[in-house]
């Protein structure tokens, strides 16, 4: 999900992808403010005349004392002013200090009059540890003192002339906490640095620190920002400028990119490829119109005595399929980073009668059928560790929390104790519900899952049952008289404004919010009134203004998944009957807006981002067999990303990559959509959509634990970076990567695309993302879990939501992440005549259909062996994973015997046989370490040993990637270490697991060979 800004007295969009003239598909949108990506940004005060967040954080600020008040200003228009009093000022909520590696605090003041002690603010633990902005005379001092203090200590300190009175002066600290330096900035200009210091702003901070802003001051306020990123001076001075020009947030044309990632000469020996002595051109043929699918990897000849691997190409990426319009014969010349090598593809182009996509052949387990085992050695795997954290949180939860809203937009009263969540499910915000639908599918995965205990289990069955109960009373509200012969709108396409209000609007407050649920229309189930829905139809954009809104089908799709969930495992069908009667709510409205107006509304920047609503629609109708929930999916085609243009021109469909520079989650789920749609309607343009955009996302977006999203241009860390294959040169981004909902969607996709095509990269790249990105999101005592995951050297994980009250898209996907952990270990084939075997996770396997179980016993990654057990018989195929990565052999034994079979890395090996009760099967593929380049910058690059991403353990931030020295033709002689713990050192540096990684890391390093 994304990101929340506002500017309440400018109006602007502008484009996600401005900086890019060849950006295809802008979005529109207001996302960046000043330059800045909204994902840098923790909270915004603009107080001109209350004191809200105007961030999608909604941090909201409270005014103690009562000797304020807002005053007309020539500058500003409007601003706070304070009355020189220690007893009023602004206190922000502690939040806004959770999980912070950097500062970066900046305002507008105007001093009346200098008064003693007055301050700009001061965050702290208490009055012996804290940062402050002293601003003028104190007792002993004349001046501003920016200051750091811990028990009393000065850590760090810049002092500076005092600011004039009667005038406005813009003042921004910065501190870096990488870099160890802390800036103070007057008027966009850098006034004085403090530099290498030695802080830790937990400790600083502490658990719940105190924030004040204009404690003593005689003056005037405005536009107060905190931000989780050092902004640079450039940065600074374009907020500066901006605010004084009114043309904030305007971005016009590319800027340099605002930050200090190393940079490297070009001469720099990028891994195995200053061992080249030539690299083969290729030929590929395609189809009149689509773009071809160009290898990524290929032949290369090295140096003697040098066993290189295939070789990284980076190809142009036409933006549209001009290059393929006619048949012949064309050639694209790629790079080889850091050689002079141009690989050549000859591509040619050729008509076809018809096209093949294929079926789906593989069907899932049922969770129930999968239980996670504890390991050969009789520890828990790190799989039950975290759906333990998970399950053990979720079973006490208080149903009434994830209900709160929806009897508040139904204006029902509140059961004794019910408390609302916090954080996107508050009263105001406009994206509340979104939590609920998540919680829905988790406790149905937690029924399903928790088979191995009742208790726990009939705890899950209770809930599910109150959940759906109220949701179903409430839903069937809607549309109807609230008392006998009362008014009502039963036709969900005729829900008036409502009652005294002008128009359509998103006032959730307790006083503007609107309950008369009987004008609804029939089936309508929200946690807000449906004027969201309504007003996204009008054009209505993101942002927090009553006139704006939030993402109203992103949250629908929570909530519709959520019923459907609950109804597949348990087969309540009063969720299923929720979930019609929201289709249909749906289907009455999208079926009259015309398509363009549709187009334009799934290109509305986070407004538009209706997560899988494409998916769940076809998901109902193949439930309940109605071919108008089908229909109604189709309408939520991102016709611009799928077919290029309404035309359908090109689009992914062609293989045209049209989401660079995208917000990643907005359209991973979409993706996943399109899939779920080939598989009723059988249009084959819905798979090309899907296999097209995998291969597209895994091989030029993603980052080696596993993540696709971390642009520093376009500047956002939730966007795809604008150009295809340039990870080093646009991602990377300071306010982290990976945003973590993200992976969760592209595992979903993946092991959907499994199904059809059993390609064996496919499990490959679930096995990276499950080990090295989700299973690592959690942490180490708590289900508290990951947004971003940042990677740049020396950072740090943060996790939050550890008591499930307050969640952001991500702490929303982490329920259900945990709660399914087992489900793509085994997959059958529809005949159930054949098993796969994925991946190597203790487990047992209960195979219904045909009387079988299969036990799996192994530590594995702690080993590199895993032993199959099968119980029952009967012939089938067993059809076994071989790594990508298992370059050091593939050893199968059925009953203790080694079995002649040439296993070749990255494929699956079938067995076929009829099996006897008893009969096991033991699979050895030998570790090997392997590097994991940015395909851009292949030194700086990732160390694997086997699935598992091993970290460098960091005790500070750093500026500088680690740099490591490795053999060339054995990466692992220099490594010492201990296999069976995966804990190995070079040069003295330990490496653990990422997902044992808790404290700073390294996860990419500056790999040198010799
Ligand atoms: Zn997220």
């Amino acid at each position: 999900m994304n990101a929340f800004k506002f500017s309440p007295y400018l109006v602007f969009y502008f484009l996600c992808a401005i900086f890019y003239s060849t950006q295809l598909h802008a979005q529109n949108g207001d996302q960046i403010l000043d330059g800045i990506g909204e994902t840098g940004l923790i909270a915004r005060y603009v107080l001109d005349d209350n004191i809200k967040d105007w961030s999608r954080n909604n941090l909201h600020g409270t005014l103690k004392g009562s000797e304020y008040s807002f005053v007309e200003d020539p500058v500003f228009d409007k601003v706070l002013n304070l009355k020189a009093t220690s007893l009023t000022y602004i206190t922000l909520p502690a939040a806004v200090l959770n999980d912070i590696e950097s500062l970066s605090i900046s305002g507008w003041i105007y001093l009346n009059s200098e008064v003693q002690n007055a301050e700009f603010f001061n965050f702290g633990k208490d009055t012996t540890t804290q940062f402050f902005v002293a601003l003028s005379e104190t007792k002993n001092e004349n001046g501003l003192v920016t200051r750091l203090t811990k028990n009393s200590k000065v850590i760090a300190e810049t002092k500076i002339e005092a600011l004039p009175v009667k005038k406005w002066q813009h003042i921004t600290v910065v501190i870096d906490f990488p870099a160890q330096t802390m800036h103070t900035y007057i008027n966009g200009e850098l006034a004085k640095t403090a530099g290498d210091l030695k802080f830790n702003l937990d400790e600083i901070f502490g658990e719940n620190p105190k924030i004040t802003i204009g404690k003593s001051l005689d003056g005037k306020l405005h536009d107060f920002r905190i931000y989780r990123i050092p902004l640079s001076e450039n940065q600074i001075n374009t907020i500066y400028n901006n605010s004084l020009k009114g043309e904030e947030g305007v971005v016009n044309e590319r800027k340099e990119l605002e930050d200090d990632l190393p940079q490297f000469p070009k001469d720099t020996p990028q891994l195995y490829n200053q061992f080249l002595t030539g690299v083969f051109d290729v030929t590929v043929t395609t189809l009149v119109g689509q773009l071809p699918r160009l290898p990524r990897y290929v032949n290369g000849a090295y140096k003697k005595g040098i066993n290189g691997p295939q070789v990284r190409v980076l190809w142009p990426a036409p933006t549209d399929n001009a290059s393929v319009l006619k048949t012949g014969t064309y050639e694209v010349t790629g790079n080889v980073p850091g050689t002079s090598f141009k690989p050549k593809a000859t591509v040619t182009v050729t008509t076809a009668s018809t096209q093949n996509t294929p079926e789906r052949k593989l069907e899932t387990f049922d969770l129930s059928a999968v239980s996670l085992n504890a390991d050969s050695k009789g520890h828990s795997s790190k799989f039950i560790e975290n759906r333990d954290k998970f399950i053990n949180t979720l079973v006490d939860t208080n149903p009434d929390a994830f209900l709160y809203m929806f009897r508040n937009a139904f204006g029902q009263p509140q059961p004794e104790g019910a408390e609302p969540l916090g954080v996107w499910d508050s009263q105001e915000t406009k994206l509340r519900g979104h939590a609920t639908g998540h919680y829905l599918t988790a406790i149905a995965q937690a029924y399903a899952s928790t088979s191995y205990n009742v208790t726990l289990q009939k705890a899950f069955a209770e809930k599910i049952d109150y959940m759906v109960n109220t949701l179903y009373e409430l839903s069937q509200r809607s549309g109807k008289p609230k008392t006998a012969g009362g008014s009502f709108v039963s036709e969900p396409t005729a829900v008036p404004v409502a009652a005294g209000k002008t128009g359509y609007d998103s006032d959730l407050s307790e006083a503007g919010i609107r309950n008369d649920y009987w004008n609804w229309g029939i089936g309508f189930i929200s946690a807000y009134p449906p004027d969201q829905f309504i007003m996204l139809e009008h054009g209505a954009k993101y942002g927090t203004e009553n006139t704006k809104i939030w993402a109203p089908y992103y949250t629908l799709h929570k909530i519709l998944a959520g019923l459907m969930d609950v109804y597949e495992v348990t087969g309540n069908e009063k969720a299923l009957e929720i979930a019609k009667g929201m289709g249909d709510w749906v289907h009455a409205r999208l079926g009259q807006v015309p398509t363009e107006t549709l187009i334009s509304m799934w290109n509305t920047y986070i407004a538009g981002e209706f997560g899988g609503m494409n998916e769940a629609m076809a998901r109902l109708s193949r439930i309940t067999n109605e071919p108008r929930f089908l229909e109604t999916a189709k309408l939520f085609d991102n016709i611009d990303m799928f077919y290029g243009d309404a035309q359908h021109s090109h689009g992914l469909a062609k293989n045209v990559d049209t989401f660079r520079g995208l917000h990643a989650n907005q359209h991973i789920p979409q993706i996943v959509g399109a899939l779920e749609m080939y598989r009723d309607s059988n249009a084959p343009e819905y798979f090309k959509v899907a296999d097209n955009f995998w291969y597209k996302t895994k091989n030029d977006y993603m980052y080696s634990i596993g993540g696709v999203a971390g642009a520093r241009n376009p500047a956002n860390a939730e966007c795809f970076v604008s150009q295809p294959a340039t990870l080093y040169e646009n991602g990377l981004s300071s306010g982290g990567q990976n945003e973590t909902c993200g992976t969760y969607n592209m595992l979903k996709l993946t092991r959907n695309l499994f199904l059809y095509d059993q390609r064996p990269e496919y499990m490959d790249y679930y096995e990276q993302g499950l080990y090295n990105q989700i299973l690592a999101s959690v942490a180490e005592d708590s289900p508290a879990n990951t947004y971003h995951i940042p990677l740049r050297p020396g950072s740090q994980k943060h996790f939050g939501n550890a008591d499930m009250k307050g969640f952001t898209c991500c702490n929303g996907t982490a329920l259900e992440s945990s709660t399914k952990l087992q489900n793509s270990i085994y997959f059958k084939n529809e005949s159930n005549t054949a098993l796969y075997v994925n991946l190597y996770i203790p487990s047992t396997l209960d195979w219904k259909e045909r009387n079988i179980t299969i036990k799996q016993v192994t530590t594995f990654p702690k080993e590199d062996h895993t032993l199959l057990t099968v119980n029952g018989k009967g012939k089938f195929d067993l059809n076994v994973r071989v790594p990508g990565w298992a370059t050091g052999g593939f050893i199968v034994k059925i009953n203790g015997k080694i079995q002649k079979i040439k296993a070749m890395p990255g494929t699956y090996i079938s067995i076929n046989r009829t099996w006897k009760n008893g009969d096991t099967v033991e699979l050895t593929m030998p570790f090997q370490f392997h590097l994991d380049p940015v395909m851009d910058q292949q030194n700086i690059a990732s160390l694997f040993y086997g699935p598992v991403l091993l970290a460098a353990q960091e005790d500070a931030p750093r500026k500088d990637w680690r740099k490591i020295v490795l053999k060339a033709n054995n990466l692992g002689e220099t490594i010492l270490g201990n296999p069976e713990h995966l804990e190995f050192t070079i040069d003295g540096v330990n490496f653990k697991p990422f997902y044992e990684t808790y404290g700073r890391h390294s996860v990419y390093l500056d790999v040198a060979l010799e």
